[in-house]
């Protein structure tokens, strides 16, 4: 069976760490970016992870470097639909393209990444599709109506997939993770962080990008077969009703 991987926004960040995860995990790993040619160099030199570039945004552009990722990894096994991007202000100064460009990425992302590779796995009779959505999308969060909409809507766009792939043999999952140390909310006010946000988590801590790439890694396995639909909360215990 293919042993190939598609990560988005698999050089930074959360995807960085699920990128090195699969790698180790046995699979032929593709780390998709955005346009940061620095980083994605800085994590190959780092890895030996090749790193592709196109907007998870962009239809065509997927299909054409899932196509790519084929021709050099082989068939797609996985795809980790993991890039995303925050645009926060609160609604009353929402701007239409801070709406439209944390969509087109978060959400329509999912659809243009798992179309090019669903036919593929249908034909195989295998695949998995893991989501990142985040805990934003599961309680809302003011200043986010953006994010949290989209990352809402990741975990429909789950459960409503995870039952056409069911016969397929694909499993559709999410992992919807609390804050994560990375630069995306090291970039938040260090104030906010520490006296806001941080001492909600009952933890008491940021999680660490590792700790939702061995989420993935076991959601990515053959033995992850019976769980499909689901969404993983993995959030220091932050409770919503
Ligand atoms: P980072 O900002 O650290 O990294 C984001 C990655 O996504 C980068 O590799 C970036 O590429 C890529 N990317 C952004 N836009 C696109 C695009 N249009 N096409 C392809 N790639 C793109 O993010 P995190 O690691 O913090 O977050 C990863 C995921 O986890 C996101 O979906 C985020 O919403 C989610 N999440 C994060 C949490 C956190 O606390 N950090 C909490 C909950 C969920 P480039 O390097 O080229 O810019």
């Amino acid at each position: 069976m293919s042993k190939a991987a598609i990560v988005t926004g698999g050089t930074r960040g959360i995807g960085a760490a699920i990128s090195k995860a699969l790698k180790e995990a046995g699979y032929e790993v593709a780390a998709n970016y955005a346009g940061n040619d620095d980083a994605a160099k800085a994590f190959t030199d780092d890895t030996g992870i090749k790193a592709f570039k196109w907007s998870v945004a962009d239809y065509d552009a997927c299909a054409e470097g899932v196509k790519q990722v084929q021709q050099e990894l082989g068939d797609v096994a996985v795809l980790v639909n993991n890039a995303g991007i925050t645009r926060d202000a609160m609604f009353h100064k929402m701007t239409p393209q801070q709406w439209k460009e944390v969509i087109d990425t978060n959400l329509t992302g999912l659809f243009n990444m798992t179309h090019a590779v669903w036919g593929g796995m249908r034909d195989r009779k295998f695949g998995r599709v893991i989501n990142i959505s985040s805990v934003n999308g599961q309680k809302g969060q003011a200043g986010q109506a953006n994010y949290s909409a989209a990352k809402a809507g990741d975990i429909g766009f789950t459960r409503a997939l995870a039952q056409e792939g069911a016969r397929a043999g694909i499993t559709v999952n999410a992992i919807a993770p609390g804050y994560i140390g990375t630069e995306m909310v090291r970039a938040i006010d260090a104030k906010v962080l520490n006296e806001r946000i941080i001492p909600q988590i009952p933890v008491g801590r940021l999680g660490e990008p590792e700790e939702i790439a061995r989420c993935v890694a076991f959601l990515a396995s053959e033995d992850s077969g019976f769980i499909s639909g689901s969404t993983i909360s993995a959030n220091g215990a932050q409770f919503f009703s």
